[in-house]
């Protein structure tokens, strides 16, 4: 299986066994203020964000002063210890809710402009085809019309149905017209794509929150999942992206696209801890099959691996 973090030379694991032995050689010398200091730079500068940093080095300092950790491989040990317990705290799980049997699955997709929601949709289509599914895919960002194509060759590429509109069309009609196509018997689960951009960021809550309203009142109990798209290489950024999101949506799960693109995928960490709702899909690639169900296990191992 693919890695799912860039590794290497700038690693985090490079990072901390750098500072566990060479650097300040804390674990020979005993630990300072500097070298926690150091080890704090390195936690946030993966994007692990403050809370879960703080608690990281903490729970370092004291293993370190008690004699718990002897050697490298312990202090990244610890560090995926605490990694997995931010995880231990939500209800995890990937697999995506399903709508009870007969009726339509509708999924969600938000997310500012860039961030692969389109891309995701399209992945997780070809998913749901070889699973033999029928995805149906909705093009309800209609504020560009390259973004209605791109969405249309995603379809025809995976063989997926797809329900678009004319650009300027209404995002909610767009939702209610799939829907309806699939409760006809077109498709099994309906993935509805949504606009990134608007003229303003309240336009485009407000946009994206009627379409929930319309999809909630066309079909009891939809949509069965509202997904946060955010770009992992943003860093922080991410962090208040979801926060607005959040305020104006019932955000269900997040999805983390381009993790293949930054050696600091910390920000899983930290979105987890801020807003403790489940990581369900990581996006690992461009291709068609770089899209992953989120492993906590697998993902500390990986932060964390050479
Ligand atoms: P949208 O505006 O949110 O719909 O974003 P798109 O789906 O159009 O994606 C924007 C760019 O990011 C495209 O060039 C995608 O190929 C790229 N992209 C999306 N997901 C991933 C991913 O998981 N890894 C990488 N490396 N690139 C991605
Ligand atoms: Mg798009």
């Amino acid at each position: 299986m693919a890695r799912l973090l860039r590794g290497g030379k700038g690693s985090l694991w490079k990072r901390i066994r750098d500072w566990a032995v060479t650097d300040v050689g804390v674990l020979v010398r005993g630990i300072d203020e500097t070298s926690l200091e150091r080890l704090e730079e390195i936690l946030l500068g993966a994007d692990f964000g403050v809370s879960v940093t703080a608690r990281t080095v903490v729970e370092i300092e004291t293993l370190i002063r008690t004699g718990e950790l002897r050697t490298e491989k312990d202090v990244v040990d610890a560090v995926a210890g605490t990694i997995l317990g931010v995880f231990g705290g939500i209800e995890q799980g990937s697999a995506l809710r399903r709508a009870p049997a007969g009726e339509p699955t509708v999924w969600v997709f938000v997310g500012v402009n860039g961030v692969g929601k389109t891309t995701t949709i399209g992945k997780l289509a070809h998913r749901l085809v070889r699973q033999g599914h029928r995805p149906l895919l909705a093009a309800a960002d209609t504020f560009r019309a390259g973004a209605i194509d791109q969405l249309r060759i995603w379809a025809d590429r995976v063989g997926a149905e797809f329900v678009g509109s004319q650009s300027g069309a209404d995002p909610a009609a767009v939702a209610f017209d799939a829907i309806e196509s699939a409760e006809r018997g077109q498709a099994d689960t309906v993935l509805i794509d949504t606009a990134g951009r608007l003229h303003t960021q309240a336009d485009l809550m407000t946009e994206i929150a009627k379409v929930e309203r319309v999809i909630a009142r066309k079909q009891a109990g939809a949509p069965h999942e509202m997904l946060l798209v955010l770009d992992a290489t943003v860093g922080q950024n991410a962090i208040s992206q979801a926060r607005v999101f959040r305020q104006a949506l019932s955000v269900s799960g997040l999805v983390l696209a381009k993790l293949d693109s930054t050696a600091r995928g910390g920000i899983v960490v930290a979105l987890a801890e801020e807003f403790g709702i489940p990581v369900k899909l990581v996006g690992t690639g461009e291709q068609v099959d770089d899209l992953e169900p989120f492993d906590p296990e697998r993902f500390a191992r990986e932060v964390l691996a050479e």
